[in-house]
């Protein structure tokens, strides 16, 4: 038994949802023509609570895009401190939109007045900050959702100051299962949203990136512009809709398991955890040789990833049971003693 934690992208599609793929109709997306594509950006417009929303390969194209529409060359967008939109896009707003990035705040989040003490003054010294971005959930810290008060304030915050607001809403879905919110809840008061389906879904490949009509009229573009532009992409459409039907009911589950891994792994020795930071499906730990953790584990069939400076993480998703976390427990806890 291959028990592979290491991210929720590694899910692959069920026999049911390569059905749906195979069933799909089609035509030439950058024509126009597919209906299952257009299908879904219907679906995940209306979810996600905005005007329209256009399919992307993945979640970076829809950050990147995001960027891009919200900055020109030399313009600031401030984000969370170890924002993936900072850490993990290869340095795409720089390279791809000129924009740079501030980061602020702790554990994901930051204040209205952090937000406010960084907005440059309109001066000709300054780069001029255009807009915000909030990470939910947050992966680096662990899959942390934004308290609901913090996000409506920073997001009436940036309003008053006129910056854009843009939501890296790769895992939108667990935010708004761990707040028991609706999604579109979510990014009240946002002008664009990305979320993946490759992730917690358990969707092959895809991504949204959504916001106003006009917004998405030159979304379009930009998703050409970076090589985006897909043919018969319904059949990866179709899997996204699949997803989206019957993946997001499991998403409490991948909750529940990641709690129950977190409160094991607290009592196993060397390692260091806070159980109660776990609120959606990612776990991440501290402990003594992280690699050789992840080696030792591996070869017992339990796959887990280091993370971060001392870290190792886990993430639960579709494709892991209660059984599958049962023996992750057992084998986490016999290579922790070794340590
Ligand atoms: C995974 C992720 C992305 C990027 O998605 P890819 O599909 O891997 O390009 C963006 N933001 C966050 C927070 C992510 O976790």
């Amino acid at each position: 038994m291959i028990v592979d934690l290491r991210s929720d992208t590694v899910t692959k599609p069920s026999a049911a949802m390569r059905e749906a793929m195979a069933n799909a109709d089609v035509g030439d997306d950058v024509w126009g023509e597919d209906p299952t594509a257009k299908k879904l950006e219907e679906r995940a417009a209306d979810i996600l609570g905005m005007e329209k929303a256009l399919f992307v390969p993945s979640g970076t194209m829809a950050n990147q895009i995001a960027v891009m529409l919200h900055a020109r060359p030399g313009e600031e967008i401030v984000v969370a401190r170890h924002a993936h939109l900072r850490l993990y896009e290869t340095g795409g707003a720089a390279a791809l939109a000129g924009a740079h990035l501030t980061e602020i705040g702790e554990r994901g989040t930051y204040t209205p007045s952090e937000l406010d003490a960084a907005i440059h003054p309109d001066d000709s010294h300054a780069p001029r900050t255009v807009a915000i971005a909030i990470e939910n959930t947050h992966n680096r810290s662990g899959g942390r959702p934004w308290p609901l008060e913090l996000r409506d304030a920073v997001v009436a915050h940036a309003a008053r100051r006129g910056l854009r607001v843009h939501v890296d809403g790769a895992r939108l879905w667990n935010a708004a299962v761990a707040l028991g919110v609706p999604e579109h809840r979510l990014t009240a008061g946002a002008d664009t949203v990305s979320a993946c389906f490759s992730k917690g879904l358990g969707a092959p490949a895809g991504s949204v990136i959504a916001g106003s009509e006009a917004a998405m009229r030159e979304a379009h573009r930009l998703r050409k512009r970076l090589g985006g532009g897909m043919r018969q992409v319904g059949v990866l459409c179709a899997a996204a809709l699949f997803a989206l039907d019957h993946h997001r009911e499991g998403i409490a589950a991948d909750h529940r398991r990641a709690r129950e891994l977190a409160a094991a792994i607290a009592t196993m020795p060397g390692a260091r955890i806070d159980p109660a930071s776990v609120e959606t499906n990612i776990v991440i730990w501290q402990a003594p040789d992280p690699a050789g953790v992840c080696a030792r584990a591996a070869e017992r069939g339990v796959r887990v990833a280091p993370f971060g400076p001392g870290g190792v993480r886990a993430v639960t998703h579709h494709d892991v049971d209660d059984v599958a976390i049962a023996r992750a427990i057992e084998v986490l806890r016999e290579v922790l003693a070794q340590v």
